[in-house]
């Protein structure tokens, strides 16, 4: 007997039941292309939605940084890492969204964790989609407020849920997805708003499958249901369409304020490093100056997901770029994945807990860094592995 045991235990029950994720290794830079475990394959499961995980512009932005400012922060924002870097890149993401104000965080997940224990506590309650994020749901937890879920994307049942309960506490917010990651429908913002308002509580929107993707030259999901003012908090990532690492909380002035003395990721984790601002800065740029790249995306994902489609593939209830392919069992799941890993495609297995029991599946992710021969070969393939395992 071992005090380790008991972990051993469990990696063989998820290695049996197909749910021990095997981690890839990446030999190359993000691209459509990419060089996994030694083997040059298509890219179908990265979030580099626009290509900007390399782009030679942002690379370069990033080098001149490290130049000029050296590499670490050096401290918490709140001592001595508050950069020229880091507020001018607030200043710009809070002109490219049109919000008052914006903070940056380290990631997407440190801004969930930092913002929702700011403004809700205990004694307060917290109305969250049941298919919430878990860096949502961790935030939630951390808060110490009552969580109420909500039936998924249903502002009827968030209606009946505030009606029931908001009167037992002091306070109340809303939070939501603003893309669910692993289905790639999008939450109901407007009449989600309609019910905050009726209701007066504060509404969050975490928008990091949005940022980039949604809205007029992927300003997000607050511009693509022009609710400009309206929305109390975004949360959004620059990890995924930015192509960098970091995290955004858009809004209003008085709450960015707040969290910057009260968000605990901000006060107590060092700093954004300076080639990630450098880098983030580049990549507003890039998206300030052109639309193409955003709209190179779309027109992928909708020319692979209709041939998805015809090829009598279960792509789910996905409006964005994000393509489910619902296989089912986690061990299908991974098998698929192997055969078109085999076969020259990149496409993790999705299973439990990240996504239902049964529900299972390989998540493409389309990006305007794909070319038309790209989409058809990874096409070619998912036809060709989907009849030699029985799914088509
Ligand atoms: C990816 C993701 C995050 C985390 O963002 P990071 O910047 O990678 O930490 C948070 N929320 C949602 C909805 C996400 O999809």
């Amino acid at each position: 007997m071992s005090k380790f045991d008991w972990i051993k235990e469990e990696i063989e029950g998820l290695q049996n039941a197909g749910l021990y994720t095997n981690i890839r290794t990446l030999g190359s830079a993000q691209g459509a292309w990419l060089m996994v475990d030694g083997k040059k394959v298509l890219n179908f499961c990265s979030n580099n939605y626009l290509g900007l995980a390399n782009h030679p512009k942002i690379a370069a932005a990033a080098k001149a940084a490290i130049d000029e400012y050296g590499v670490g922060p050096g401290a918490v924002r709140t001592i001595a890492g508050t950069m020229g870097l880091h507020t001018k890149l607030e200043d710009r993401l809070a002109e490219f969204k049109k919000v008052e104000a914006v903070v940056t965080f380290q990631s997407g997940f440190n801004a969930n964790t930092a913002t929702i224990p700011a403004l809700v506590g205990k004694g307060d309650v917290i109305f969250s989609d049941r298919l919430n994020h878990a860096s949502i749901i961790d935030g939630c937890r951390l808060s110490g407020a009552k969580i109420i879920p909500y039936e998924h994307n249903s502002a009827a049942s968030l209606d009946e849920a505030l009606k029931e309960h908001l009167s037992s506490y002091r306070r109340a917010l809303v939070v939501t997805d603003g893309v669910f990651s692993m289905d790639g429908d999008v939450a109901p913002l407007d009449k989600l708003y309609e019910v905050t308002q009726k209701y007066d509580v504060l509404l969050m929107v975490d928008d990091a499958h949005g940022e980039g993707v949604l809205g007029h030259g992927g300003r997000g999901i607050v511009d693509h249901f022009g609710l400009h003012g309206k929305v109390d908090v975004e949360i959004g990532t620059m990890s995924k369409a930015f192509g960098v690492v970091g995290g955004i909380v858009a809004g209003k002035q008085v709450i960015i304020d707040w969290l910057k003395q009260r968000g605990r990721p901000f006060l107590f984790s060092s700093a954004m490093t300076v080639p990630d601002a450098a880098a983030c800065l580049a990549a507003v740029d890039l998206l300030e100056e052109s639309t193409e790249l955003v709209d190179k995306l779309w027109s992928n994902a909708k020319y692979f997901q209709s041939e998805m489609k015809a090829l009598g593939f279960d792509t789910g209830k996905t409006e964005t770029p994000i393509t489910p392919v619902i296989l089912g069992e986690a061990t299908l799941a991974q098998q698929f994945s192997k055969a078109l890993y085999e076969a020259g495609v990149f496409g993790t297995a999705i299973a439990f807990p990240t996504v239902p029991q049964g529900t299972a599946r390989i998540r493409v992710m389309i990006s305007a860094a794909h070319e038309k021969e790209d989409l058809d070969k990874g096409l070619e393939i998912f036809a060709e592995v989907g009849k030699k395992l029985g799914v088509i």
